[in-house]
């Protein structure tokens, strides 16, 4: 992983974003059509750099050749779903009338989108999320830039010199540098797309109100799981272990907090320990060798190992790992937690998975919505009733029953943050609308010289005018 020190300055991204504006209009009047050829051909372009794309993410985030594999393929996925998908979606609408009224006067909804999207994303999956949140925008029409994180510029810049290797029309780019640059972003889009901390989430929100741009936010979380005492033990035990330490527990939808009823939670602790202690950890190369590689930062080893430091001064056990070794944190299993432990409140973002004992399921729930948080959560039963009814009171965009993390490989689904999480959705038929404006258009089916409501005022025709108003608005004889 190398910092990007190139910035782009304000004029820069201000001469950029000009450029994809005046390239727009063209890229939205090629139609779905042909927009779709372009996007079908990116996939095969993606698809075909596939492995060239997963080494280099793999040398810049460290991530295992599993976990690096998965992101190309998952974009090709997104394209497919919404090339099927757009045709349902941004097709004009006719309506009819809602009132007597209004019968002379045929009326259209058109779907129209904003010209420039930007997209600021963060660095644990970095190809996914500079992709999937543009591939929506470009099949509605924008044009979009991307900001990817410093952290991790170099996969994302490749996959968009890609879109021009293609000669698909100039209507991608990719924007360089640190904070800075995503600020400068925000001061120029249409529409800005976000993916990051919460913190920088709010100093987006605030620039965009200022701006009066519409905005959609995918920010932090502290996913809960629950397992409930009649659960298929062996398989929560093998979901959270992947859930906590996927990726190095680097995903905004890890499972950060374990809730288990009593009757399973001797079970629960000795199978996870024995599972977290048969993970291969290590520097990862291009093979399947290896289930958890190390952190991105130094900054992000800092915050592993002060929550796990902060568990133990306050009465946690360390039933497995612990130890960390440069940028490598052995998968670690907490037992005995609380939640006045930061581990169980901040965002670790690390591979820490902390296991709470709880009463039952009305106190597991209580603890789980016990945070200003709302991504996903997941729960464990064998009773579907119950696994329902713990999915209505939980306070979280997803739950998964019996799965970690499943719903983000569910393109038809929304994936929203609730709470601090998140403003807005991304995915489903809502991850492609947002980045249109409906444009309602009106024609008369008759004309003549003037209408009832026009100039000139007078009893005659005002008074027939109200009448049949008051008549209209009473509704028709079923509505009363
Ligand atoms: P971050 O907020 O530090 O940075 C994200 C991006 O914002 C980077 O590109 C950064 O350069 C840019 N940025 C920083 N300050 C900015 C500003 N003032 N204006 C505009 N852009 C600015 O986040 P990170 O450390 O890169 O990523 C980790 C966070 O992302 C975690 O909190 C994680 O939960 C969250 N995340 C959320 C999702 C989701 O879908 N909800 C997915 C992945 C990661």
């Amino acid at each position: 992983m190398t910092t990007e020190t190139t910035v782009a300055s304000a004029l820069d991204v201000s001469a950029l974003v000009a450029d994809l504006r005046a390239a727009q209009p063209a890229w939205e009047s090629l139609g779905l059509e042909g927009r779709g050829y372009w996007l079908r051909r990116y996939r095969t372009w993606l698809l075909d750099h596939a492995d060239e794309l997963a080494r280099s993410l793999q040398e810049e985030t460290g991530k295992t050749w599993v976990e690096a594999n998965i992101e190309a393929p998952y974009v090709a996925d997104v394209i497919t779903y919404y090339l099927r998908r757009a045709p349902h979606l941004l097709g004009e609408r006719r309506h009819r009338a809602h009132s007597p009224l209004t019968l002379p006067k045929r009326q259209v909804e058109v779907r129209r989108p904003f010209p420039v999207v930007g997209n600021i994303t963060p660095w644990n999956f970095p190809l996914a999320l500079s992709l999937i949140d543009v591939v929506p925008a470009l099949i509605a029409g924008s044009a979009a830039v991307v900001k990817p994180s410093e952290l991790t510029p170099n996969t994302v810049r490749t996959a968009i010199d890609g879109w021009a290797a293609i000669g698909a029309p100039p209507v991608l780019a990719c924007v360089s540098g640190a904070g800075e640059s995503g600020a400068a972003v925000v001061d120029e889009v249409d529409f800005v797309q976000f993916t990051g901390s919460t913190r920088t989430g709010r100093a987006i929100a605030q620039r965009a109100g200022e701006r009066l741009v519409p905005y959609s936010l995918e920010l932090g979380g502290k996913d809960p799981l629950i397992v409930l005492a009649d659960a298929d033990i062996e398989r929560a035990a093998n979901a959270a272990v992947w859930g906590a330490f996927c990726n190095a527990g680097q995903m905004c939808t890890s499972v950060e907090r374990v809730y288990v009823e009593a009757a399973a939670y001797d079970d629960f602790l000795t199978r996870v320990v024995a599972k977290t202690r048969a993970l291969r950890v290590g520097t990862p190369g291009p093979d399947f060798n290896l289930d958890v590689g190390p952190l991105v930062s130094d900054a992000q080893v800092e915050i592993v190992s002060r929550h796990i430091a902060d568990a133990v001064d306050k009465g946690a056990r360390v039933l497995v790992g612990g130890s960390i070794s440069g940028k490598l944190v052995q998968p670690t299993v907490l037992a005995d937690v609380d939640h006045t432990m930061n581990c169980m409140r901040e965002e670790t973002f690390g591979p820490t998975m902390p296991i709470m004992k709880v009463d039952d399921l009305a106190h597991a729930v209580a603890l789980a919505n016990d945070s200003e948080y709302g991504l996903s959560a997941s729960v464990f039963t064998r009773d579907a009733r119950r696994a329902r009814e713990v999915a209505s009171r939980l306070e979280a965009g997803a739950v998964n029953v019996n799965d970690v993390f499943a719903n983000l490989f569910t393109a038809t689904l929304p994936m929203s943050g609730w709470k601090k999480s998140g403003i807005g959705a991304r995915m489903g038929d809502h991850g492609l609308l947002k980045y249109t404006r409906s444009q309602a258009v009106v024609t008369p089916r008759i004309t003549p010289r003037r209408e009832l409501q026009w100039y000139p005022y007078s009893r005659l025709r005002s008074g027939l005018m109200l009448r049949a108003l008051r008549w209209a608005a009473g509704g028709l004889p079923g509505d009363r």
